[in-house]
């Protein structure tokens, strides 16, 4: 019996460079790693095919490594796969006639979960009378971006949030008399919503969530993933899916939330559980299953007009401040950087942006550290610049980029602003290492069609709308293919095991039935996944 596996008649794209490998077309995988990549007459695959190596013929089909999504979040993700989907609605109407066929369609649900509403469907009205009629049960709806809730009646009663104050950072819409109106935003959801969704939902809903990301995951071509808010709860779910039912299929990294609070004392007993955890799982210990940094949440988004700018909205002419000032954000990050913890700063609008780099730039240049900045969605160029030159990673979602939804933003901050979305290459002409992600499930966590709207500036969504985002910004198509695996393995220090396909990594790789053209990446498809060596998904 043979460990061997020889792939051959393949087109081989190995992440290390930007471009197709020009004369390799076999892949030979010994156990869980990579032996050799080059060509049939090599000395390593005659022998490899001597011992009797299986062999699959590929067809010319292109094996890629396996693709690490370099910010998504697993349980919300896995309990999306569950819920109503709101996507495709365009108004109240059409919102209103899903939920009520989701609620037909569930009739042993308890609660009614729904995803996917944007503020734009509804003219930003979120009220709980919209609700009420619907069903019997309570009904919560998640804002597509994940940064407010809209619930009916019911739902605010089973949460108690008649007398509750606003937490630090969020608020509980109230009409004149006090009473809750259905929205909760920014921390509200995220600390009222979300928690209280979690503890009515059963462990084993819960577990199977989990699982259920991991196989959709596997499904469409991954092999790792960047979990960017992981808490007590999801981290519990992920050790004991890994304890109970043996090493996962994905290479999992995480970045534990730290949620502001009133004090820095508060702030830094957070980083410190994070440091606890990050003793017993980290690269030596459990390189599959660990914790690498903290994730601190700079703002909102901006069709909410929750992002922070530096110049007021157009329209309505409104602004906020970044949620954690400069002075809270400071000593949280020295700490978590003075114990070896990456940090992950969300920052949308341009003014976070530049919170978050001089908070990182502070920490001083020379010691490797990978910091990163999530989104990114509008920089000035300077801070753009500043990025590489401090090595701090440019952690973008180019499916957030995708034209189809941005229909609001020349309204809301005009059209010079425009021109500044989403700049990817003023980050990487600065130098800075790019790591694409999908936000997984705030947009879709399919990787070819995040690719496409990387690198055509295109909608995934509407494939027929032919509005480009700032096509000056696109990527090249081997670019954005190489961020979505070396570069997000680089982003969390998994680099020197997986990312790429080299002799000695991990044979994690996706063989993909695509062209090699940008423009064909929405008809592209992955047809088989494998992790260390193992198939773990085969298109019927
Ligand atoms: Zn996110």
């Amino acid at each position: 019996m043979t460990s061997k596996h020889l792939f051959n008649n393949a087109r081989i794209f190995t992440a290390v460079g930007v471009s197709l490998s020009p004369d390799a077309n076999c892949l030979l995988v010994d156990g869980d790693r990579i032996e050799h990549i080059g060509k049939g007459d090599d000395d390593e695959v005659r022998k490899a095919k001597h011992l009797g190596a299986y062999e699959h013929d590929v067809g010319g089909r292109l094996i890629s490594p396996g693709f690490i999504d370099g910010h998504m979040h697993i349980l919300l993700f896995g309990s999306s796969l569950a819920a109503i989907n709101l996507e495709h609605c365009r108004n109240l109407d059409e919102i209103r006639r899903t939920i009520r066929e989701g609620a037909n369609s569930r009739p042993n649900a308890t609660r009614l979960v729904c995803q996917g509403w944007m503020h734009s469907m509804t003219g930003s009205r979120a009220l709980a009378s919209d609700l009420d009629d619907l069903d019997d049960r309570p009904i919560y709806i998640y804002a597509k971006d994940l940064h407010s809730a809209w619930c009916s009646t019911s739902a605010l009663s089973e949460m108690h949030v008649a007398d509750m104050p606003n937490p630090e950072g969020g608020e509980i819409f109230r009409d004149e008399t006090g009473k809750a109106t259905g929205l909760m935003s920014e921390a509200a959801g995220i600390q009222i919503v979300w928690p209280h969704l979690a503890s009515v939902t059963s462990q084993e809903e819960k577990l199977s969530q989990i699982r259920e990301s991991i196989r959709t995951y596997n499904s469409v071509g991954y092999t790792g993933m960047i979990e960017l808010a992981t808490n007590e709860e999801v981290w519990s779910l992920l050790t004991e899916l890994h304890s109970s039912e043996g090493p996962l299929t994905l290479r999992i990294a995480v970045h534990w939330l730290i949620k502001p609070s009133k004090t820095t004392a508060e702030n830094i007993a957070q980083v410190d559980r994070a440091i606890e955890l990050h003793k017993q799982f980290n690269l030596s210990t459990s390189p599959d299953l660990r914790i690498a940094g903290i994730k601190i949440i700079g703002d909102g988004v901006v069709d909410a007009c929750t992002a922070s700018l530096r110049e007021p909205y157009n329209s309505p002419s409104t602004n906020v401040d970044p949620i954690w000032t400069y002075e809270q954000l400071l000593p949280v990050v020295q700490h978590a950087d003075a114990a070896g913890l990456q940090c992950a700063l969300h920052a949308i609008g341009d003014k976070t942006v530049a919170h978050a780099v001089r908070a990182l730039s502070a920490l001083g240049k020379g010691r490797d550290r990978r910091h990163r900045i999530e989104h990114l969605e509008l920089t000035s160029p300077e801070d753009a610049k500043r990025l590489g030159e401090y090595g701090i990673t440019a952690s973008i979602q180019p499916v957030h980029a995708d034209p189809a939804i941005l229909r609001a933003w020349s309204t809301l901050i005009g059209p010079e602003r425009c021109k500044r979305a989403f700049a990817y290459t003023d980050f990487t002409d600065g130098g800075a290492p790019l790591a694409i992600g999908t936000d997984a499930p705030t947009a879709s966590h399919l990787p070819l069609r995040n690719l496409y709207t990387a690198t055509t500036r295109r909608s995934a969504r509407e494939e027929k709308l032919t509005d480009t985002v700032n096509e000056n910004f696109k990527l090249g198509l081997g670019q954005a293919l190489r961020a979505a695996s070396a570069g997000t393995a680089y982003s969390c220090f998994a680099d020197k095991r997986a990312g790429t396909l080299e002799k000695g990594k991990m044979a994690d790789f996706v063989i993909l039935d695509l062209d090699w053209e940008a423009h064909h990446l929405l008809k592209g498809e992955g047809e088989e996944t494998w992790f260390a060596g193992k198939r773990v998904y085969k298109k019927e």
